[in-house]
């Protein structure tokens, strides 16, 4: 279940990725490592490309705050994917990379005027503008540089998904966008038609992260679909386009159970023509921004084991040399990870451990009670699916260096993310005069 890509056990009785023993990864590039599958996360670019074009008119753009670098936005690119971007870093990123800046879409929900002015000038194809004030900021920003931009509302349908808390965004309680039931989107709408230099092409809302249950996308887009009928009948305007987010869910842990692209496909892309039908409306072009899903289960994490500590009749801790700073999401949400001894893929499960990370928190949990063979120092431990949300959320606590990246294809390894140093931490330090005795 958590192999996925090219990840295989091999005749050594190691886990293997990219066709590369992943003991000898983390001997030649040293652990902590990140290491991304291309073919894993090309197919995974496929799997929902193919999905959703197979019902007509639709773009699969890479969220890339799930983990964005130049060569896998290189990558999505050329997989025909178009970029989700949320920041002035992810816009500078997609533009280093050769990105085509007509297929980024710009989201947030506090962009500054920085940002929205570096978004302009870079030809950014979609701002997806999330409130009034950025409505307004937008268009005066537009007129002092003559230049029309297409944008796309973010609209809060009140739906909610069932999954964790900190990443629901679609009930009507949310930091995001215009809210659906008490009339902000309506009144969003009617706005925007009113800005001059803001062209809109449609609405966008994003319900969640993590979602397993195509009813909630079903719903969702059934909401938005009638909103579309209401904008129609109330504005007499048709929207060419209908973004419906990200947030498919994927494999984690036992009890996940991912669906498959075809099946968010389906349930997107029909309700969409079931209500274009019922409303005689036209179809939009649709548009699905899947992150995690894409980038997610490419990648896998290996760690050296170190010390460990036995709390008798409790808990057998064993401590890795990363932790909360490579991967803070078992600590920010109690995020569950499965995992394996990479050098004992193949032998026989003898005791059941606890996996801390090395930062001074006793929160810096990575895995608690995971069953594995017997866990001594030097052993290779790889958790699965880090690829989303590790890297990307990584910290320097404790000032420790981020692990480095590597790409691997076909037996070759390649470095897409240096490893930090020791004077990459204090690069941006400053000793003032004074203090130099
Ligand atoms: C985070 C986010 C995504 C991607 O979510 P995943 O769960 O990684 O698929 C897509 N769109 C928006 C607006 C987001 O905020």
């Amino acid at each position: 279940m958590y192999l996925t890509g090219t990840m295989r056990i091999n005749e050594k009785g190691h886990l293997e990725i990219g066709g590369i023993d992943a003991v000898e990864l983390a001997a030649e590039f040293k652990t902590p490592l990140w290491v991304i599958d291309e073919q894993g996360f090309r197919e995974n670019c496929r799997r929902f490309k193919e999905a959703f074009s197979a019902y007509g008119d639709s773009l699969v753009i890479y969220a890339s705050k799930s983990l964005s670098c130049l060569a896998l936005v290189k990558i999505a690119e050329e997989e025909g994917l178009g970029l989700d971007v949320v920041s002035g870093g992810e816009i500078f990123t997609a533009l280093k990379a050769g990105f085509p800046m007509d297929k980024v879409f710009f989201h947030g929900n506090n962009k500054s005027r920085e940002e929205l002015v570096m978004a302009l000038e870079t030809g950014v194809g979609r701002i997806v503008v999330d409130n009034f004030y950025e409505l307004e900021l937008l268009n005066h920003i537009c007129s002092e540089m003559g230049k029309k931009q297409d944008i796309m509302l973010r609209i809060t349908p009140g739906v909610e998904a069932h999954t964790h808390e900190y990443i629901k965004t679609g009930q009507i309680d949310s930091k995001f966008g215009f809210t659906l039931p008490d009339g902000q989107a309506l009144e969003g709408v009617r706005m925007a038609l009113d800005c001059k230099w803001l062209n809109l092409k449609g609405l966008h809302c994003h319900i969640g992260s993590q979602i397993f249950e195509m009813a909630s996308f079903r719903h969702a887009t059934g909401v938005m679909m009638d909103f579309y009928a209401t904008v129609k009948n109330e504005l007499g305007l048709e929207l060419d386009e209908l973004d419906m987010g990200g947030g498919f869910g994927i494999f984690y842990y036992k009890g996940d159970e991912p669906c498959d692209p075809k099946d968010w496909a389906e349930a997107v892309m029909l309700t969409v023509r079931e209500k274009a039908d019922e409303y005689n409306l036209k179809m939009p072009r649709v548009i699905v921004e899947p992150g995690r899903a894409i980038s997610g289960p490419a990648g896998i994490t290996l760690y050296t084991i170190g010390s460990r500590k036995e709390v008798k009749g409790i808990r057998k801790y064993v401590a890795v040399d990363g932790g909360m700073g490579d991967n803070p999401r078992p600590a920010l949400y109690g995020a569950k990870y499965t995992a394996i001894l990479a050098n004992k893929a193949d032998k026989p499960v003898r005791e059941k451990v606890s996996i801390a990370g090395k930062c001074c928190e006793s929160g810096d949990m990575l895995i608690w009670d995971i069953e594995l063979p017997t866990v001594e120092p030097g052993d290779i431990l790889a958790v699965f699916a880090t690829g989303a949300y590790n890297y990307a959320m990584s910290s320097n606590y404790n000032r420790l260096p981020r692990p480095a990246m590597v790409l691997v294809n076909e037996g070759k390894a390649e470095v897409i993310v240096k490893r930090e140093t020791y004077e990459d931490i204090i690069r941006n330090d400053v000793l003032p005069e004074r203090l130099r005795k």
